[in-house]
């Protein structure tokens, strides 16, 4: 199984102080971090897939399977089984999000082959939890919700395709065995060899320029346009609960307290644009929907002034709203024209005042030497 790293998508490529380490936690036997990005074998085993799920700005892929074409042609299809025995490679492929828009954009139940894994396992536990975690955050605005137990189900609809994939699997078991050896295929079979000889070789990502170029595009996930189609689509409760901040782990609300110096680097880091300023930087405007609680943001913030809100409003699904978080007193420094947060009297802003600061003190120092010298 290959996995792909788009660099300029994580949140770590970004930001040196950002602490992400959700793609390790969920997959720590393939993925690690030893300098600023994340690295992994050439070849990684199945476990490895559920880093895809945990990246909050999908930064890590699988060749072969897009987790968004996955969406649509699942739900074209008649069948209403996840399994990695049928149609994923891995369950934990697949987001909370994901898993709340399938619920949510089905007719019928979805089920999950949970039965498929070992019990115990990590991989077991954290594909548990997700579901866990999307039926609830289902539960708190619909009457939809994920299946696992395969045994409640009286017609399992999926058995006929177990079959056909396991024919299907000893079928090309057995042509890869009989498969005529002319030189080309030796040749074939050769750097298949040398790459899998080479599969325990870590990859290394580098950040340069054209990453850093990429950063700059503020991106929203795919898995985020999918919820929101779905959500559109949802029917609206009559009632809009508040969801407890550490029971949803795809999204947040926030809040800025006094301590903010408005330094800019949050809304300039976030990567999907959540946090935004207007022309003049002189507010701090924040869409939670637009949030994938990278907790990019709170590891920059240097005087800590960014903090999650307690509760998540389930309002923010069905009504997404821009709120202001802080607001400033902007004026432009008479120096460099650009904008500065202005605390009242200053002429000049920190920046300039900085290096006017040093000019002074080159100066002086000049003078002493050349009043020695003299
Ligand atoms: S942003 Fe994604 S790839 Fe980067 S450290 Fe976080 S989980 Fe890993
Ligand atoms: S919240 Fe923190 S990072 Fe954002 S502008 Fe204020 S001080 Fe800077
Ligand atoms: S606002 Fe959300 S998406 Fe943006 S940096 Fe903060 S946690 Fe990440």
């Amino acid at each position: 199984m290959k996995l792909h790293f788009d660099a300029a998508r994580c949140v770590r490529a970004a930001s040196k102080f950002s602490n992400c380490t959700k793609c390790v936690d969920a997959a720590p036997q393939s993925i690690q971090i030893t300098e600023q990005l994340p690295e992994f074998a050439k070849a990684t085993g199945v476990e490895a897939s559920a880093c895809v799920g945990a990246c909050p700005t999908e930064a890590f892929a699988l060749s072969g399977f897009s987790t968004t074409e996955f969406f649509f042609t699942f739900l074209e299809s008649k069948v209403r089984l996840i399994s990695p025995r049928v149609n994923v490679p891995c369950i934990s492929v697949l987001s909370v999000e994901h898993l709340i828009s399938l619920a949510l954009a089905s007719d019928e139940p979805v089920m999950l082959d949970l039965a498929a894994y070992e019990e115990g396992t990590l991989l077991f536990e954290l594909i548990e939890d997700r579901i866990e975690e999307a039926n609830f955050v289902l539960s708190s605005f619909s009457d939809k919700a994920l299946l696992t137990n395969l045994d409640d189900v009286q017609d399992i609809p999926h058995s006929e395709h177990i079959r056909k994939q396991d024919e299907k699997d000893v079928a090309s078991r057995r042509e890869f065995l009989t498969r005529t050896t002319s030189v080309k295929e030796v040749l074939k079979q050769k750097k298949a060899f040398d790459e899998a000889v080479n599969a325990e070789e870590l990859q290394h990502f580098e950040i340069d320029d054209a990453i850093v170029a990429k950063i700059r595009n503020k991106q929203l996930p795919d898995k985020r346009k999918i919820l929101f189609t779905t959500l559109k689509r949802a029917e609206v409760p009559d009632t809009f609960e508040v969801l407890a901040e550490e029971d949803v782990s795809f999204v947040s609300q926030k809040y800025v307290d006094d301590h903010c110096t408005n330094c800019q680097i949050c809304y300039r880091i976030c990567p999907t644009g959540a946090l935004s300023s207007d022309g003049k930087f002189s507010m701090i405007h924040f869409d939670a929907m637009l949030c994938v609680k990278c907790r990019l943001c709170h590891d920059a913030c240097e005087p800590d002034a960014i903090h999650l809100q307690k509760g998540f409003e389930v309002k923010e699904f069905f009504e997404p709203t821009q709120r202001t978080l802080a607001s400033f007193d902007v004026k432009r420094c008479d120096e460099c024209g650009n904008y500065f947060t202005y605390s009242g009297g200053e002429q000049i802003c920190p920046r300039c005042a900085v290096e006017e600061e040093e000019a002074v003190f080159l100066h002086e120092n000049a003078k002493k030497m050349f009043g020695e010298k003299e």
